[in-house]
């Protein structure tokens, strides 16, 4: 039997980050992933990089380009004639941009000296872990460390089940073979509104039908007013308070039954996302058999360290609470490999960015009015519109603003909000502002180059003080 210093179940950003880390500090590890690409290998990068942040950031890209040449380019004096999409080359590109990176960090776990197994890991008494492959052989490990980052998955609601035709998952949206022409979105969350951007601008007429009242509860309410605004005026028809109650799917479609104030409504869709959010993924782990605590929500329960009630056995990443987000499952990971060999890492859970690539993006970090507003925190807030800055409107990107909100009595910044180009660039900076405690007045005092989008955080900081130039 193989035996293991470190053994890591799951090869997405936290497992694979957390093997190489582990390695490096000098355990010999192993990590066990179960995704396999089409051509039967291994697939690492999880969700992340094989249905997640990197397939949809690259088909978001491309909906850019093809927008911007149909609708900008002219406004900048280039004529390019009769613009067409070819969505196999688009999906290609897509494909290739993932096979490269699942590759490279196949890559790095060798040059890291991680041993790889590719099958479906299960949890066995006395730190074992018996990994069962796609031919069914079953291979038994023995772990001195355990670290579990095995995900999540797509939430599935009964009125919508998927048949990967007519109803997809996130995974079926990123391989449309071609542009649906009525296409409908349950869910305005990240996921909803990042794809129903995407096929949006490649042509589809989107409707995206969400049961809450209020469109995107966490961010800041003004930062999701002007967010939303801006989405409607793009195209994206955007239904609060809609609860999609039954499906039926036809040769035609789908057709989808949702009650929103008035009663019962029905419409007709070629293809229809089922975005309502993922759950965390223990499917195969066989948890109870090691008695593994889970919470309500399935979520593997740990503490601070990301330990579980099992000695020896860590969790991290979607499979354990907190935002179901790539860098917060990374970070996590190596913070549980430092521990092990004796550092004293931490991640402060407070200041981990969001990022909705919308466009313009959405990002934050911190606080919003609200949470302050509740816990009777007095703050003082300053905003700064892109309209006043330079580069913006060189750019043509002048739409949205930036926020901060400091203490009002320390004025220590308890939370930056961006609606606009660049948000998911520009939020490092208030991350690591907010990381070294840095007052309102720091940042205001901070150097920023110019012509740049940043400078619209400089004014934001001086606006706390009621002292911005620009506007
Ligand atoms: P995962 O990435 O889910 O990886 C878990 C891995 O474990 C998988 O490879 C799985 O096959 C494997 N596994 C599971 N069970 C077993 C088992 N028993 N044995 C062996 N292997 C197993 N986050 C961001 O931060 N930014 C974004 O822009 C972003 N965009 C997204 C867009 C979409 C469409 C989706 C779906 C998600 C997006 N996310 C984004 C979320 C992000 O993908 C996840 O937060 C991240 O992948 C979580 O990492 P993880 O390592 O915890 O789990
Ligand atoms: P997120 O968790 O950010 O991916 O968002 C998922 C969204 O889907 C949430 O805002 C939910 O309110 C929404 N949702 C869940 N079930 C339904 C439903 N049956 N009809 C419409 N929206 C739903």
């Amino acid at each position: 039997m193989s035996s293991f210093d470190v053994v890591v179940i799951g090869g997405g950003p936290g497992g694979y980050v957390a093997a190489i880390r582990a390695a490096q500090l000098g355990y010999n590890t192993l990590c066990i992933d179960k995704w396999r690409s089409h051509k039967g290998g291994p697939s690492l990068g999880g969700t992340c990089l094989n249905v997640g942040c990197i397939p949809s950031k690259a088909l978001l890209d491309s909906s850019h380009h093809y927008h911007d040449a149909q609708h900008l380019f002219a406004d900048h004096g280039i004529q390019v004639g009769e613009v067409s999409l070819d969505l196999k080359t688009v999906m290609a590109r897509k494909d290739k941009v993932v096979n490269n990176l699942t590759r490279g960090v196949q890559g790095l776990l060798k040059k890291n000296k991680v041993e790889l197994r590719t099958g479906t890991a299960q949890l066995r008494e006395g730190k074992r872990v018996e990994v069962v492959s796609e031919d069914g052989q079953v291979e038994t490990i023995q772990a001195e460390h355990i670290i579990i980052a095995t995900g999540s998955e797509p939430v599935v609601i009964p009125p919508a089940p998927v048949d990967g035709n007519h109803v997809v998952d996130n995974a079926g949206a990123l391989n449309f073979a071609e542009v649906p022409k009525r296409l409908g979105i349950i869910g305005a969350g990240v996921i909803g509104l990042e794809l129903g951007s995407v096929w949006s601008r490649f042509g589809s007429e989107v409707v995206v039908l969400e049961a809450l009242p209020d469109f995107l509860a966490a961010a800041d309410k003004q930062i999701a007013a002007a967010a939303m605004k801006s989405l409607v005026k793009q195209g994206l028809d955007i239904r609060l308070g809609c609860r999609v109650t039954g499906t039926s799917t036809s040769d035609a479609g789908v057709t989808v039954t949702y009650e929103d104030a008035n009663g019962e409504q029905t419409m007709d869709f070629d293809k229809l996302i089922v975005a309502v959010g993922r759950r965390a993924n223990t499917e195969g782990l066989e948890p109870e058999a090691v008695g593994l605590e889970l919470d309500d929500r399935g979520r593997i329960k740990v503490d601070a360290n990301c330990a579980t009630n099992v000695e020896g056995v860590f969790a991290i990443g979607d499979v354990v609470a907190g935002p179901m987000l790539a860098h917060k499952a990374s970070e996590e990971g190596i913070a549980v490999a430092e521990r092990l060999a004796g550092q004293s890492s931490h991640i402060d859970h407070t200041i981990i960015p969001w990022v909705i690539y919308t466009h313009p993006e959405i990002a934050w970090v911190g606080a919003t009015e609200a949470e302050l507003t509740a816990q009777g925190i007095a703050y003082r807030s300053g905003t700064f519109p892109f309209l006043a800055i330079g580069r913006a409107q060189g750019s043509g990107q002048t739409e949205g603003l930036v926020k901060i909100l400091a203490c009002a009595k320390t004025d220590r910044v308890l939370g930056v909000h961006i609606f606009g180009a660049n948000a998911s660039e520009m939020i490092s900076e208030a991350v690591v502002a907010m990381a070294f405690h840095a007052s309102s007045e720091d940042i205001a005092r901070i150097v920023h180059a110019h012509p740049t989008l940043s400078e619209a955080t400089h004014e934001a900081a001086l606006a706390v003080d009621d002292r911005a130039i620009h506007i």
